[in-house]
């Protein structure tokens, strides 16, 4: 299982982030103390039949 590893804090932006045991993938953000999970849903490839990929 591979672990996504974030780089801030998605509620408050901080970098100081630890990894938690519990539960598997969380991460705990030292600033807001909130406990995360970050997941990967899959790759946006773009849709060649009408979507211009514009972002
Ligand atoms: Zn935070």
């Amino acid at each position: 299982m591979s672990r996504a590893t974030p780089f801030y804090c998605p509620y408050c932006g901080d970098e100081d982030l630890t990894p938690e045991a519990e539960p598997a993938g969380a991460w705990q953000c030292g600033s807001c103390l909130r406990v995360f999970t970050v997941r990967l849903v899959g790759l946006s490839l773009g849709d060649p039949a009408g979507g211009n990929g514009d972002r």
